[in-house]
């Protein structure tokens, strides 16, 4: 098939390049002219596993990417929109969907033929069947369902690992207005679904629903994770990895015949909270649409209450150890919102800075992808970081180490540490506490403290 994908970051890159390498011819669209440039220079706008070399594979051949999206429609048949849909503080901000739709709409109005558009993008229920549908019929004067199709098709990948996601999904979800836009929009998939990939076959809003269903069980957990911790702190002796490794190895979570945890198992663990581009918009914009109609959701409030002050955990332990934070030199390890992105979109790694920078003396931070982004997010707060090139440079430079982000090139922090006093506060549990002089693990009982 010959499909144009709008918006080109995380989604529509990887979606649109991975579609081309099953058999289809893909244009993306980005009206972020640099981005356009870069890529068509060959040159990753993300990071993420295994996208320099798809790109390198495949540009050019079936893969093309251009800010012209009146030809990208003109020579495909199916439009994906993956443009972003950010919380805007109050509710979800559907500015660039609209934008889309209308861009959309104006060229449809041209081309006299069928096209399918399709969501990609995480949107509010009723988002595709009201604001895109109304859009596209307003400025191009067309019907849905008669003049072009429309569907909801909603993403799982998850940043780092998303190549090898979208490669191999668990499921498909597809939504639409009617058969015909199902049966256009399945097609894109019809590879996977031979392979034996279940398809989920449903309207618009049970797809935009089981995409916020998905991401808000997740979030849960975290913060569930996060809960137990509080308590087991309050307990004497009682740590809340051992707590949370007993749950896991129920039957009904873990499989008893298979030797590793369940993939799920990651998520109840504590820290210092979730943050990303995803699971805190997405559970403030389904709360959020909830509230407004007049829906309780006491759970989905508790998750983001839960992780809206998480990471003061780590204030928490920085006080415990010194009455005075005004000289101390803290060095943070992570910057992104997890390992293996340079995303750092709500990254609790920024957050702290923010709100701690009035308290302490200088940061020296490290992160080994997401040191552009998070230079761009902190720019008020410049004057006190330091950013190094290595992890090295800040274990040398800084009283105290905090590990926001469980970077694989961290392994070698014990090596780097020993010898020294340094205290590590690790907020990813990488590390056991007997490794370092002075350790502080979320998720471990504190050893320095009374409870
Ligand atoms: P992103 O911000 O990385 O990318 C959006 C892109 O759209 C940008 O490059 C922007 O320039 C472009 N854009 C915006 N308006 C445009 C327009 N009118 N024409 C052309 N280009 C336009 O966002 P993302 O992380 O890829 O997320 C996209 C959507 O997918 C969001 O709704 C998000 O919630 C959802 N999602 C994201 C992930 C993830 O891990 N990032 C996973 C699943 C779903």
């Amino acid at each position: 098939m010959n499909i144009s994908v709008l918006g080109t970051g995380y989604v529509g890159l990887v979606s649109g390049l991975c579609l081309s390498t099953v058999g289809h011819n893909v244009i993306c669209v980005d009206n972020d002219k640099s981005k356009v440039e870069k890529l068509n220079s060959g040159i990753p706008t993300i990071h993420e596993y295994g996208l320099p070399g798809l790109l390198k594979e495949n540009l050019g051949k079936n893969f093309f990417v251009t800010s012209d999206l009146n030809d990208a429609i003109a020579k495909s048949e199916l439009t994906i929109v993956a443009v972003g849909t950010p919380f805007d503080g109050k509710k979800i901000d559907l500015k660039y969907i609209e934008q889309a739709s209308k861009d959309i709409a104006e060229i449809l109005k041209t081309i006299g033929r069928y096209h399918v558009v399709v969501v990609k993008s995480t949107v509010v229920p009723g988002t595709t069947t009201g604001i895109v549908k109304e859009t596209i019929e307003k400025y191009s004067n067309l019907k849905a369902g008669q003049d072009f199709g429309l569907g909801m098709n909603p993403e799982f990948l998850r940043e780092g690992v998303a190549i090898n996601d979208f490669n191999n999904p668990d499921r498909i979800v597809v939504g639409g207005i009617d058969d015909k836009s199902i049966s256009f929009i399945s097609n894109i998939y019809q590879k996977y679904t031979q392979d034996g990939v279940p398809l989920v076959a449903c309207n618009c809003q049970t797809a935009e629903m089981i995409k916020y269903t998905s991401n808000s069980f997740f979030a849960m957990l975290i913060s569930y994770a996060n809960e137990i911790d509080v308590v087991c702190n309050s307990l004497k002796e009682v740590n809340s990895i051992d707590v949370l490794n007993g749950l896991i190895l129920d039957k009904r979570i873990k499989d008893p015949s298979l030797s590793s945890p369940p993939e799920m198992a990651g998520y109840l663990k504590a820290g210092a909270g979730f943050g990303g581009s995803c699971f805190p918009k997405d559970v403030k914009a389904l709360a959020s649409f909830c509230s407004y109609h007049g829906i309780s959701t006491p759970i989905l409030d508790s998750i983001l209450e839960t992780n809206k002050n998480r990471h003061k955990v780590i204030i928490d332990i920085l006080s415990r150890y010194y009455s005075d934070l005004s000289n101390l030199k803290i060095g943070v390890l992570g910057l992104s919102f997890k390992a293996e992105t340079d995303d750092v979109r709500e990254s609790k790694s920024i957050e702290l800075i923010k709100d701690i920078s009035g308290l302490v003396k200088r940061f020296n931070v490290f992160d080994p992808q997401a040191m552009n982004e998070a230079q761009k997010v902190l720019v008020e707060q410049k004057s006190k970081i330091n950013f190094y090139e290595d992890s090295e440079g800040v274990i040398k430079d800084s009283d105290v180490i905090i590990l926001m982000t469980a970077w694989k090139d961290f392994i070698n922090l014990p090596k780097y540490l020993a010898g020294r006093d340094n205290l590590v506060i690790d907020t990813r549990a990488m590390f056991n506490p007997d490794m370092f002089e002075k350790y502080e693990g979320i998720g471990y009982a504190s050893p320095n403290k009374n409870h």
